[in-house]
């Protein structure tokens, strides 16, 4: 380290890495217990992380998190009720679905109701394997080869009928919903006997009449504006590990109690300037410098898969390190389009888009990738939302914005026969997989992965197994 280097490092309690929800949340905790000392270290230059909004023709739109996912024992509601974001009259809209086949035809209301009762039948049944310790079919071990099963039990009793097809295309329009909804590519990804372990909990959905990103107001008036320093990307976590005998942070070099051969009076001397012992060195991007005894990381699972092993030195424990490798991180996008004008019937809130049968896996993604869009769903009369995951949403992030929006406009004329759809204004896609502070959307249950995954990552690490928790 030069001395410049050294005199400009800054010196702190607690180091927090990130300053999306669980960083600003770990702030306000440190807040609360007391703690003052403390600097959050954010990669972009902008707090939120994955919660995050624009304006779109006046209009708030978020990019990542929209709801809030339950109430009873949520404390992001809590947060959200504390801070008079709720509004306490919900009305809610009517949802009006229509779902349509490529031909323009679209489906009775009949039909969809009975395959979606069928389908959420399907899935709590697949919860039940981890609540009731069923042992599954042989060979089944995800999520979708099950709903695919009982998917082919259902159809199968079926004469061979246009309706038995339209009920086919109904349940994979479902399952492509899934993979949003669970952060995958496709439902085979996800484990089977842990669907059940994913607690929901009780009250619904909720949307804040300020837009999902209202929540980061709450989340930062307590902190001070310098301490969080934005545009700061980590790039190498030193910390000290107990019982490897002597260990650096940085270059640092602290020899620890519990290692007996080397026990001196050099125990925990600093070497170099600081001259306290810290447990942690933070090198950003820039090259700068900070100490503290504490660091909280939240760098998104998708960050640490690409890049635990060089950010954390030494190396997090095996133990970690596989954790990260089983759990999934996938890839979700949305894709908004703008229109001059309203064009859809305004009775109809969303069109489900019913695609003929699923392309062949040897399919190249140029030709498929907008398949994977399973329906535009109205955020107001002139803003269509359509939601994508996995490949395909990979595939969509490499295009121009242009080019999905002549697609989207391709698909909808399809669908709704009608040549004279609009082409949108403006079209805004995410792309969360290319993001290199995110890699990806959110984390699912990949097969063979467990809660105790997620577990073992929270886990905390201590250098001293003597010292004060
Ligand atoms: C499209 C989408 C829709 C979603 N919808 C919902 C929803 O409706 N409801 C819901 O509850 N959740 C939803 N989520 C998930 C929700 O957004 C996340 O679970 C939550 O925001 C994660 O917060 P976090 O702090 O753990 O991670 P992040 O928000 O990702 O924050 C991590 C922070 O670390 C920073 N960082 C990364 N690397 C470094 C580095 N090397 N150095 C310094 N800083 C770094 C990042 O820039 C980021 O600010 C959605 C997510 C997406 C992408």
């Amino acid at each position: 380290m030069s001395e410049n280097a050294a005199k400009s490092a800054k010196y702190c309690k607690v180091l927090i890495v990130g300053a999306g929800a669980a960083g600003l949340s770990s702030a306000n905790h440190l807040l609360k217990n007391g703690c003052t000392d403390f600097l959050i270290l954010e990669a972009r230059n902008r707090i939120g992380g994955r919660i995050v909004s624009i304006d779109i023709d006046s209009q708030k739109v978020e990019l990542g998190a929209n709801w809030i996912h339950g109430v009873l024992g949520n404390p992001i509601f809590e947060l959200a009720m504390a801070s008079g974001l709720v509004s306490i009259i919900n009305i809610p809209k009517p949802h009006k679905i229509v779902a349509a086949t490529e031909d323009g035809k679209q489906v009775p209301i009949g039909i969809l109701h009975e395959i979606y009762e069928a389908y959420v039948t399907f899935l709590r049944r697949c919860e039940e394997y981890f609540l009731c310790q069923y042992i599954p079919p042989p060979d089944i071990h995800s999520v979708g080869e099950h709903i695919n099963l009982e998917q082919e039990l259902y159809l199968g009793e079926m004469p061979e009928s246009p309706e038995k097809r339209v009920k086919r295309l109904i349940f994979n329009c479902l399952l492509k919903r899934e993979t949003c909804i669970t952060g995958c590519d496709t439902m085979n990804e996800i484990d089977l006997l842990e669907l059940g372990s994913y607690t929901e909990l009780q009250g619904g959905n909720i949307v804040l009449p300020a837009g999902y990103s209202s929540i980061l107001g709450p989340l930062t008036e307590h902190l001070a504006p310098e301490q969080i320093i934005k545009a700061c990307p980590v790039r190498t976590i030193h910390w000290r590990r107990k019982g490897s005998g002597s260990s650096t942070v940085g270059n640092l070099t602290t020899v620890e109690e519990d290692n007996e051969g080397d026990s001196d009076d050099s125990d925990k001397t600093v070497t170099e300037a600081p001259t306290r012992n810290f447990n942690v060195k933070i090198e950003s991007e820039a090259g700068e410098i900070f100490y503290a005894d504490h660091v909280i990381c939240t760098i998104p699972l998708g960050v640490l898969k690409d890049k635990a092993d060089s950010i954390f030195s030494p190396s997090l424990p095996t133990y970690k390190r596989e954790s990260i490798d089983r759990l999934l991180f996938g890839t979700v996008d949305k894709i908004f389009l703008e229109y001059d004008r309203p064009f859809l019937n305004s009775s109809i809130s969303e069109v489900m888009l019913l695609w003929n049968d699923e392309p062949s896996s040897t399919a190249s993604l140029k030709d498929v990738w907008f398949k994977k869009i399973y329906s535009f769903a109205k955020v107001t009369e002139t803003l269509l939302l359509g939601w994508i995951s996995g490949r395909e949403a990979e595939f969509m992030e490499t295009l121009s914005h242009d080019e999905v929006a002549e697609k989207c406009t391709e698909i909808l004329r399809k669908f709704l026969q009608d040549p004279f759809v609009p082409k949108p204004k403006r079209c805004i896609c995410t792309s969360w997989k290319n993001q290199p502070f995110c890699r990806g959307s959110y984390t699912a249950m990949a097969v063979g992965a467990s809660q105790d995954d997620i577990e073992n990552i929270a886990q905390p690490l201590y250098s001293d197994p003597h010292q004060p928790k």
